[in-house]
């Protein structure tokens, strides 16, 4: 088992957020700094451009995704949900299989990595409780999740 733990790479400062942009979270830039963290982004890792056009989970949460049951689309209406389980698969074979991560802090409501809350569908800004895509598979092989904004620093 790692004592190494992954984090959103948007949250450490990379540009890789649809808009373009980021979720910078200094506390989180330390923990890469520190050696502590590897940012990812499934998305990206996934094939998906940046910046990209928003995307939401369309019939369920990320599990549901997982389990064949709901989609992903983006906001042109394309289907991305090839992509996002990509990408997701792509961190669970590298850092949990193979490196035994444990541990990730996740940047929440996103369609990937939202830990507790995720969008409707809908894209009318409507939140509802659930996982994205990387954290359902995440959480499926045991690996214990925080967003940015839980209590995560009870870790250290
Ligand atoms: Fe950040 Fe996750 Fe979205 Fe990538 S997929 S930009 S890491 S929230």
């Amino acid at each position: 088992m790692s004592d190494m733990i992954i984090v959103s790479a948007c949250l450490a400062g990379q540009n890789c957020k649809y808009t373009g942009g980021n979720n910078l979270e200094l506390h989180i830039v330390r923990l890469v700094e520190q050696g502590k963290a590897i940012p990812v982004c499934p998305e990206v890792l996934g094939g998906l451009p940046t910046p990209r056009p928003a995307c939401e989970i369309s019939g369920g949460n990320g599990h549901d995704v997982l389990a064949g049951r709901a989609k992903v689309f983006n906001l042109d209406g394309k289907d991305v949900t090839a992509e996002f389980v990509a990408g997701a698969k792509i961190i669970l074979e590298k850092a949990i299989k193979q490196h035994g991560v444990k541990v990730a802090i996740l940047k929440e409501r996103s369609p990937s990595c939202g830990v507790n809350i995720i969008y409707d569908g809908t894209f009318n800004s409507v939140r509802k409780p659930g996982q994205g895509v990387l954290a359902a598979l995440l959480s499926q092989y045991g690996v214990k999740l925080y967003s940015e904004e839980d209590h995560w620093e009870l870790l250290k």
